[in-house]
């Protein structure tokens, strides 16, 4: 994976976002406008990793919690670049709303959206079965969390589901193992592990203009070296 920044986005609208999860969608529009303008090209995570090093420059982009306007509007913006992302879905609400997160209420996508998404080559991630940290579940849980999730993407997509984004982000050296058993490899968000089970990504949210996202990501190289581990 080299040191290709991954971008870490949630949902793309214009709600009240007392969360900080989201962009509007003309600011992801200017902002892979700059990933463009830097000869960088967006694709998922699947992508990246399986990518030859140096040949391109490309950029991760991620997008958590599997939100109807990945579907919607995200997937026609990234179209229009011709970049692809990794959507990471809560197997057990599709159809639902984000009930783990306050006010305002966002929908999931539906099992057709997500076969939609797939189809246009947009990578589908498990994001765990209901949204619950890993730390600290029974074994019978954490099955539920990492295999059943797994199973029921891979029923709706008909296709092998190879990545995991920990909810949260919170990847501790004790649930990676874990991790390693179902998956190909895992994202997390702060992390210094080395290791593609935990791999860090950066934070973007609709504060981003092209002069704070360009920051960030000429610092990554410096924030991965200076952030503590996830915990
Ligand atoms: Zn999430």
């Amino acid at each position: 994976m080299g040191s290709a920044p991954i971008l870490m986005y949630h949902a793309v609208d214009t709600l009240a976002d007392p969360m900080n999860v989201q962009v509007f969608p003309a600011r992801l529009r200017q902002q892979l406008r700059v990933l463009r303008r830097l000869g960088m090209r967006g694709v998922s995570v699947r992508e990246l990793l399986a990518a030859p090093s140096h040949r391109e420059r490309l950029v991760g982009l991620t997008f958590d919690d599997g939100y109807a306007d990945f579907a919607t509007t995200a997937a026609p913006i990234l179209a229009e670049f011709g970049f692809t992302a990794s959507v990471y879905v809560v197997a057990g609400r599709l159809d639902g709303t984000n009930e783990w997160d306050p006010p305002p209420r966002r929908p999931l996508m539906t099992a057709d959206q997500l076969r939609q998404v797939h189809r246009a080559g947009h990578e589908v991630g498990s994001h765990g079965m209901w949204h619950t940290r890993l730390r600290d579940l029974p074994a019978a849980r954490l099955t539920e969390e990492l295999a059943t999730s797994r199973q029921v993407l891979e029923d709706v997509v008909g296709a092998p589901v190879t990545g995991f984004c920990y909810p949260y982000g919170d990847a501790r050296p004790e649930v990676a193992p874990l991790v390693r058993e179902h998956y190909d490899y895992g994202c997390a968000v702060l992390s210094r592990s080395g290791h593609r089970w935990a791999m860090p990504r950066f934070h973007v949210d609709n504060g981003d203009d092209p002069m704070r996202l360009l920051a960030k990501i000429a610092l990554w190289p410096v924030r991965q070296r200076r952030r503590p581990v996830a915990s």
